[in-house]
């Protein structure tokens, strides 16, 4: 069986060639009679030929400034959620949060178990379907740090740009953005992401964060909740994800050889600007209801007119090798997510299934 269109959100598709070297080596990787899964994470070849190079290739392709740490952390983006206010708020008692989506919700409800969250702006009544613009954000000057969510995977509306934050550090959820476009890590305090959108394999999170900024966890925090256990051990203080670490790394690999950031950015804009000029062209069959200028790259979600067409729309795809494109449960319609290991084709395919579709619906 031929490999097919995988349009879920996470974990995503990736890169075919990925995957090849990987099958390549499952058994033997690099001559030494073992998986990666089976040889000791403190072992010199995987630190030499993993988690170094993950580590550098990942600072080569974000341009990460020298004074950041770049993390391996085990648990997902989920985790960040208790991580970032246990390590960030010190002797603060608030912290600043844009409630933009439904991983934005996520992320304020757990942070409320340890700090009072001021909602800096709010889009949840209009459905989550903008970004609030900076004259609404109302922000908290004795906030610990601003929290926000660049790319709402389920709702599938993105920050049209970085909020402009002076003097507490700015945190981001890149979870299902990152490596998608290039972007200045220095605007960031922390930038955190689950490595399954856009990296690898569930369970890793990858954390960027300034160096000035580890070391002050609160003192209740669990070992493994604590940044400085991290950049301390090289993220090899307990065993992490090795498997995860191993693909992330060939993804980093993949995307340099691709042309980097700038690349990968041309080509995210080229396939969702594909997508949201035949639903514009569609005379209302198909319906994104996102502002313009906040539609996600990464995310493209929208409606068919009826529950009947939608259906029907799911079932045609998916026998046509255009996988799980049914939108999340919280917001309906349908999905496509199109990450950079969904080829252009892909984009096309399904493009060109639309039309088709609207053409005998419509
Ligand atoms: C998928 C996702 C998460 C959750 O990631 P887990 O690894 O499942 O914890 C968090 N935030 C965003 C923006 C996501 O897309």
């Amino acid at each position: 069986m031929s490999r097919i269109y995988n349009f879920s959100a996470g974990p995503a598709m990736l890169p075919e060639a990925v995957m090849d070297k990987a099958r390549e080596e499952f058994i033997n990787w690099r001559g030494t009679g073992m998986s990666v899964m089976e040889i000791s994470h403190r072992s010199s070849d995987f630190v030499n030929h993993v988690m170094k190079p993950a580590e550098k290739n990942l600072r080569e392709l974000m341009q990460v400034p020298e004074n950041y740490k770049i993390l391996f952390v085990t648990g997902g983006a989920s985790s960040q959620f208790a991580m970032v206010p246990l390590n960030l708020l010190g002797n603060k008692k608030s912290a600043d949060y844009f409630n933009t989506g439904i991983w934005s919700q996520k992320a304020i409800n757990e942070a409320k178990r340890f700090c009072v969250v001021n909602i800096a702006a709010s889009s949840e009544i209009n459905g989550y379907t903008m970004i609030p613009s900076p004259e609404q954000w109302q922000l908290n000057p004795d906030s610990a740090y601003v929290h926000y969510t660049p790319n709402e995977t389920i709702n599938g509306v993105e920050f049209p740009m970085i909020p402009e934050i002076d003097n507490v550090p700015l945190v981001a959820d890149m979870s299902s953005s990152i490596l998608s476009q290039p972007i200045d890590v220095s605007r960031f305090g922390i930038i955190y992401a689950g490595a399954q959108k856009n990296m690898g394999p569930p369970g890793l999170a990858i954390v960027i964060i300034r160096e000035d900024l580890i070391g002050y966890a609160l003192s209740h925090t669990p070992t493994l909740y604590n940044y400085n256990t991290y950049a301390a051990h090289d993220s090899l203080y307990n065993t992490p994800n090795t498997f995860a670490i191993y693909m992330a790394n060939l993804v980093f690999t993949w995307v340099k050889e691709q042309g980097g950031l700038k690349k990968m950015g041309q080509i995210n804009q080229r396939k969702a600007q594909k997508l949201y000029e035949l639903i514009d062209a569609s005379n209302g069959f198909y319906r994104n209801n996102i502002e313009r200028i906040a539609r996600s790259r990464m995310n493209i979600v929208f409606y068919l007119p009826n529950d009947e067409l939608q259906q029907l729309f799911l079932q045609q795809s998916h026998e046509a090798g255009l996988a799980y494109l049914k939108g999340h449960k919280t917001v309906g319609g349908i999905r496509a997510s199109i990450y950079n290991a969904m080829p252009e084709e892909g984009v096309d395919a399904l493009v060109s299934f639309m039309k088709d579709f609207m053409q005998k619906r419509g």
